[in-house]
């Protein structure tokens, strides 16, 4: 598969196995690990394989991409029980969205009620 990991990108070492993560599902387009500073109970981070810095930089070529991120965190959302009792699939982008790692990521969070509007 064609890679474009960024050198000075904490989740490409990720991907490249330079930075230890405790992963717990990966295939050829994603990789899914324990966010280091849970915020709920179960708190995952689903994270493409090639390196796009934010979702604004998406395109009609990575919407089978984003596709199955979605299809991923339904299934990892049965897998850790919290499908039934709920969760949150969550993508912060830039500055007023929270997003500290500029490499694009969905937090899958449940295991407890979740508070709206986010803070
Ligand atoms: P953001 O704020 O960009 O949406 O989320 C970045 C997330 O990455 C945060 O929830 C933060 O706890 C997590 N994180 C930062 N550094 C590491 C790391 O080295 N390993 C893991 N597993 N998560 C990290
Ligand atoms: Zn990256």
């Amino acid at each position: 598969m064609e890679t474009n990991l960024v050198d000075n990108c904490l989740f490409c070492k990720i991907i490249k196995g330079e930075i230890p993560a405790d992963i717990v599902y990966d295939d050829d387009k994603v990789l899914v690990f324990r966010d280091i500073d849970p915020q709920a109970p179960v708190h995952l981070l689903i994270i493409p394989r090639q390196h796009i810095a934010r979702i604004n930089d998406i395109g009609p070529a990575e919407a089978s991409l984003i596709g199955h991120i979605h299809l991923v965190a339904v299934e990892l959302a049965k897998k850790f029980s919290i499908s039934e009792t709920g969760f949150r699939l969550v993508n912060n982008c830039n500055d007023d969205g929270g997003q500290a790692v500029d490499h694009l990521h969905f937090h899958l969070l449940g295991g407890r009620k979740m508070n709206w509007p986010p803070g």
